[in-house]
């Protein structure tokens, strides 16, 4: 179907009008089924249309569709930070809630501002916070994101994110590199003291799915202890069981000042949130900050509450370990066999793909024509990378070792074909 009135801003994979969702399948009118493993950008954690999500959804909308939060205090907000209370460590205990990840981002830096006085922020080369022009003047992980919006808001420094594979260098060397670098920033040009928060993707994504070294993150715990700066760990992508943990700095023995989520929180609906310790909270003065939407829409509020129950009672998180080490060991088997396979990384069910000429240099042009060939054999992958050589593997948590092999044989396929 391709009369249609929808601006042209948005770039769009495939002209596929899904009728139905379903796990990890998305169907269209033609009798088409398509391995789903894109999962709206990391959002359908839960699988399309999970039934427990449905039906929760359902309940909740004969009863109440808005509670304004400025105005009354509706049961699903009260669960949801509850819930999210439980499943998280205990420094972060009091919610905020919004509707995008850009608003979440937008939201933490807003707190850490209030909360230090300062101005600053630094970011991670490569990063992705988002598109309103706050995000956007954090995001450096494409030029393409910002053309012709520029000049963005000021106040953001970007530092080294500690890509091994990219510098051409064992992870230990990379981080200690990173760190000294992070450490000359806040000496030339961001003074600790006009710094309020250091906020990094602990798994890169939009930047090319890579995992941060745990020593790198323990230093910036350090640093950031140090100077007084708030670490944000922006876990919009990588939070509810996409790395194997509820949330990804799980992997790094570190606790983040401020948490921030979305994506996978609402199974499809959108919701967002950051957490911080009710200490941090207290220093944000009330009414500076809101929305008409956050905290007050329930349909998303039950969404979200309904996700977390399903992610805990059917052991997703297990899953996300267990099929992601599967797929792991599956990929890294084809890297053998095809040079331009240059890399794959990952942590639980976010893994990158990345491929490389026999130069080494980014081969964006087999990346998408891989991508295209797995398409042709109804399998949906996205790229992702600043030089969109790399294919993220996002499936939803439910997946099975059987679709994992469906998947893997398809592009191992589309490989052999695109040699
Ligand atoms: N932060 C990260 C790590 C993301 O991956 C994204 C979106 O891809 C965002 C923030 C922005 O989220 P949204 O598109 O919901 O505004």
């Amino acid at each position: 179907m391709n009369n249609h009135s929808l601006s042209p801003v948005w770039s769009h994979l495939t002209k596929i009008v899904p009728s139905k969702g379903k796990g990890a399948y998305l169907f269209d009118d033609h009798g088409e089924k398509y391995l789903d493993f894109t999962c709206g950008i990391g959002v359908t954690n839960t699988g399309h249309c999970h039934p427990k999500v449905t039906e929760a959804i359902k309940r909740q909308a004969e009863k109440l569709i808005f509670g304004q939060i400025n105005t009354v205090i509706s049961k699903p907000v009260i669960e949801l930070s509850n819930n999210l209370n439980k499943i998280t460590p205990n420094n972060i205990e009091q919610f905020f809630f919004a509707n995008s990840g850009a608003e979440a981002v937008e939201a933490s830096i807003k707190l850490s501002k209030h909360a230090t006085k300062r101005s600053n922020i630094i970011v991670f080369q490569g990063s992705f916070h988002g598109r309103t022009h706050l995000a956007m003047a954090m995001t450096t992980a494409k030029t393409g994101y910002r053309l012709n919006y520029q000049p963005l808001p000021s106040g953001i420094f970007t530092a080294p994110f500690p890509s091994a594979f990219h510098y051409g260098w064992d992870q230990d060397k990379t981080s200690h590199w990173c760190i000294k670098q992070l450490e000359l920033l806040l000496k030339s040009q961001t003074a600790p003291e006009e710094t309020a928060a250091i906020i990094i993707e602990p798994v890169l994504g939009e930047g090319g799915y890579i995992p941060a070294p745990t020593s790198f993150l323990k230093s910036l715990r350090e640093i950031c202890n140090k100077y007084g700066i708030l670490l944000i760990t922006d876990e919009v992508q990588s939070g509810f069981g996409r790395t194997g943990k509820m949330f990804c700095f799980e992997h790094y023995d570190i606790q983040p000042d401020i948490l921030v989520m979305a994506k996978g929180l609402g199974s499809g609906l959108p919701i967002s949130a950051i957490g911080a310790s009710s200490e941090l909270m207290s220093r944000w003065l009330k009414g500076t900050h809101g929305g008409t939407y956050g905290g007050g829409s329930t349909i998303p509020l039950t969404a979200a509450n309904a996700t977390i129950n399903t992610i805990i009672n059917e052991k997703l998180i297990k899953n996300s370990e267990k099929q992601g080490k599967y797929l792991m060991e599956s990929l890294k088997s084809l890297k053998k066999r095809y040079s331009n396979l240059g890399d794959v990384r990952g942590l639980g069910l976010m893994i990158g793909t990345e491929f490389i000429k026999e130069n080494g240099e980014p081969n964006p042009t087999l990346t998408k024509k891989i991508q295209h060939k797995c398409l042709e054999k109804k399998l949906l992958l996205l790229s992702c990378g600043t030089y969109l050589n790399t294919i993220r593997w996002i499936p939803p948590l439910i997946v099975t070792k059987n679709q994992i092999d469906e998947a893997v044989n398809v592009f191992s396929e589309s490989l052999e074909e695109c040699e």
